[in-house]
């Protein structure tokens, strides 16, 4: 299946966020806390900074959970997935960037869509893949309050090549695998960036891993190991 429909252009979230202000432990004020504290553990992008604040976090996670949004922990999100971190989230959009504009970006492991909204901030265009139809289904409707339009999702396999003609500048992965899933550097313009977590032993797919840069260079690949996170394993085939 292709990528769905989106209306071109780059557009701002504000508009869903107005409506969800204000709201106690979910409100803008809670959210600047979380980004004071993103600032400590050291993320300095300002690009990444200003859309980790817009983007209310409190939407992606269940009702029940809401009150822990902001909380610098994975939650569940239905179908034994997780809402990742988020100054891992921060991390790996600062890592992506490398403090340049981004025009097109793919992700792979759409989730619920939080990384999705914080990518539609900071790039023009953004392409996800998620493998779970309930995921793709839940992400599109938190996209879809929040107002978010410049992102394209697609239910499919994300592990290998996408069949489709697309390049783009940066490519994250958010599920962590043992090796490059180098048929999607295919994808990657010369010059752009993967960013994945990477483990070095089946075993560590259960366990920690380390979020991996891999660079695209004109004289070929080069890859650096940064923080050490933990993301569910990269599965193949559809659910
Ligand atoms: N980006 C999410 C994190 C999602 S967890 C966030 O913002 O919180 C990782 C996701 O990757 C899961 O939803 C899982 O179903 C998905 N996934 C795992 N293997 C995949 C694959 N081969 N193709 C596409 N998605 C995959």
């Amino acid at each position: 299946m292709a990528f769905g429909a989106s209306e071109n252009g780059r557009k701002r979230v504000t508009a869903g966020v107005e409506k969800f202000a204000g709201i106690g432990m979910t409100s803008a004020r809670t959210r600047a806390r979380m980004v004071e504290r993103l600032r400590e553990q050291g993320i300095r992008d300002e690009v990444v900074i200003s859309a980790m604040e817009a983007v209310p976090r409190h939407i992606f996670v269940e009702e029940a959970l809401a009150i822990r949004a902001y909380e610098d922990s994975p939650l569940p999100i239905g179908a034994g997935q997780t809402i990742s971190q988020p100054y891992v989230v921060a991390r790996m959009t600062e890592l992506l960037r490398a403090g340049r504009d981004l025009s097109r970006v793919l992700e792979i492991g759409t989730g619920c869509g939080y990384q999705t909204a914080v990518l539609a901030h900071v790039a023009s265009e953004v392409y996800t893949v998620e493998r779970i139809a309930s995921l793709v289904a839940k992400a599109r409707n938190n996209l879809r309050a929040l107002k978010v339009e410049n992102v394209r999702i697609k239910h499919g396999d994300g592990s290998g090549e996408l069949g489709e003609d697309l390049e783009v500048d940066g490519i994250i992965v958010t599920a962590a695998a043992t090796k490059v899933p180098t048929a999607l550097l295919r994808h990657l313009r010369v010059g752009g960036r993967m960013v994945l977590p990477l483990a070095s032993r089946d075993e560590d797919l259960r366990g920690v891993q380390r979020l991996t840069v891999i660079d695209k260079a004109p004289d070929g690949i080069r890859e650096q190991a940064y923080d050490a996170v933990r993301f569910v394993p990269l599965l193949p085939g559809l659910a």
